[in-house]
């Protein structure tokens, strides 16, 4: 039977867009292993901002709390209508409102999927560089309200770094447009960059405009094992301190190595415990001479050195990293994983606090991660069924956020606070910043109705 509050939206937006049924699939997003659910009150799918501009007035004349729902791919449970409230379904709003690949720039509603916008700028020469694991399934909405990374963050920057506009629907039901297809803009403060990574708590992301580049000709990546952290995380400082720039700098290490080895696509051998991968790209001639360059530089102590060069060997090899993160979930059939970030020169002491952290809750641990960015997923593995283990992980997570904090680093450097991380500011931030933060939540939502509980 449907809520009252469907029932209502019904005659707010007409029958077509208040989901019927079943609202199962709207109660968790990519954290449920980590065993967390909401329930709904009701969904809504909205085709235009102007629909989204009266569910959120009427959203505040009643006083209703609203979940903005991008592809739910995300990993701090930010989607997760953990209070009820109605969630706003983005998935409609799939339209790419217009593509001048001349101009090299792309406006799009917020629910276009990351894939889409992607693909389409491959089939026109140019590159829109961020891509996060989960590109066929996360919105553009969804990767702007996270800030979303991915391995060539290190070289292009996470999402916010390519949107140039953003159409948002703010309280109390107002369409705003702050930036839009102009490449600078310091008229007013700088309102964009407080959308971006906002995680649905200061209003609903509704149309972006993208900036794109020119792709490279190509790209060459090169791979190389070591046998400890110590030689993987000083042949990753060695690419730095060479001034060549690569496009990605990747690292995979312990039992996310083991786990993943049949899968590698190349014999590993068996002392490998640390792996890098790093990437270079541009005209092939530039991109040959970097691919060199990144061997000689990664070859001293190397285990194993693998720079593939075809199309279909450089997929396998990516396909591979991508596989990590569920390679390591079916060792015990679930994990929590983290996502902290720390100064380069800290990456170690962060990989090996990890390990003694998980050795500290009798866990196993294990990490890996866009290391060029000193970003790691800090991995505890669990049995999903042991509540014990799952309390566990939670407390090592925990000890994990302070290790991130007292090595001069953040508690998330790409998937948010959300739920899974809130009232953690303060290991990071003093009073005076966390209430400039609170005030910011304040000033854009003064009832408290978008995404109450998240990133606080
Ligand atoms: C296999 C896998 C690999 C991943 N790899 C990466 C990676 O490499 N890098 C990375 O950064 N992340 C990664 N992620 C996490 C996730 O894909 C990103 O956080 C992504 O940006 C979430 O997008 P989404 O559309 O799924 O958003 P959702 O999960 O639906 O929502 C995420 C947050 O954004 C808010 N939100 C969504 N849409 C809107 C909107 N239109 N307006 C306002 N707020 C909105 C939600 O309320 C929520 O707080 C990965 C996830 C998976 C499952």
């Amino acid at each position: 039977m449907m809520s009252a509050l469907a029932e209502d939206l019904i005659r707010v937006l007409g029958q077509g867009r208040v989901v019927a049924g079943s609202l199962s699939a709207y109660a968790a997003d990519a954290t449920e292993h980590e065993g967390l659910r909401g329930e709904p009150h009701a969904v809504v799918q909205p085709q235009s901002a102007e629909e989204v501009a009266r569910i959120v007035s009427w959203a505040y004349r009643n006083d209703v709390a609203l979940v903005p729902r991008g592809g739910g791919t995300g990993f701090s449970g930010g989607a997760v209508p953990v209070d009820g409230g109605v969630v706003v379904d983005l998935s409609r709003m799939a339209r790419v409102r217009a593509f001048d690949p001349e101009l090299w720039r792309m406006h799009v509603d917020a629910g276009v999927l990351t894939s889409t916008v992607r693909r389409l700028a491959r089939e026109h020469g140019l590159l829109f560089p961020p891509d996060p694991g989960a590109a066929e399934q996360s919105q553009i909405g969804g990767n702007i309200a996270t800030n979303a990374g991915g391995p060539h963050a290190f070289k292009y920057g996470a999402t916010g770094a390519w949107v140039t506009g953003i159409e948002a629907v703010v309280a109390p039901g107002e369409i705003i447009r702050v930036g839009g297809a102009i490449r600078k803009d310091v008229a007013g403060y700088d309102i964009r960059g407080l959308l971006v990574g906002s995680e649905g708590t200061l209003g609903i992301i509704t149309g972006a405009w993208l900036r794109l580049i020119p792709a490279p000709e190509v790209v060459l990546p090169v791979a190389a094992a070591y046998d400890s952290v110590q030689e993987g995380c000083a042949a990753i400082e060695s690419i730095l301190a060479s001034g060549l720039v690569a496009a990605a700098v990747e690292f995979v290490e312990g039992t996310a190595l083991t786990a993943s080895r049949g899968a590698f696509p190349a014999a590993l051998p068996e002392a490998a415990r640390f792996l890098v991968i790093a990437e270079t790209d541009g005209t092939a001639a530039e991109a040959a001479a970097a691919a060199e360059e990144l061997r000689e530089l990664l070859q001293p102590n190397a285990l194993l050195l693998q720079a593939p060069k075809t199309r279909q060997e450089i997929s396998a090899l990516w396909r591979w990293r991508d596989g990590v993160s569920l390679a390591v979930s079916a060792q015990r059939g679930g994990k929590v994983s983290e996502d902290i970030v720390v100064p380069l020169d800290r990456l170690r002491d962060a990989i090996d606090g990890t390990n003694l952290i998980g050795e500290r809750f009798g866990l196993e641990a294990c990490s890996w991660g866009h290391a060029g960015d000193g970003n790691l997923h800090s991995t505890f593995l669990i049995n999903p069924e042991n509540d014990d283990e799952l309390k566990r992980a939670h407390q090592a997570a925990r000890a994990l956020h302070e290790l991130a904090t007292n090595l001069g680093g953040s508690i998330s450097g790409e998937h948010g606070l959300g739920w899974l991380k809130r009232d953690q500011l303060h290991l990071q931030w003093n009073e005076a910043a966390i209430e400039l933060h609170h005030g910011i939540k304040a000033t854009f939502d003064p009832k408290g109705l978008f995404n109450p509980g998240k990133k606080t």
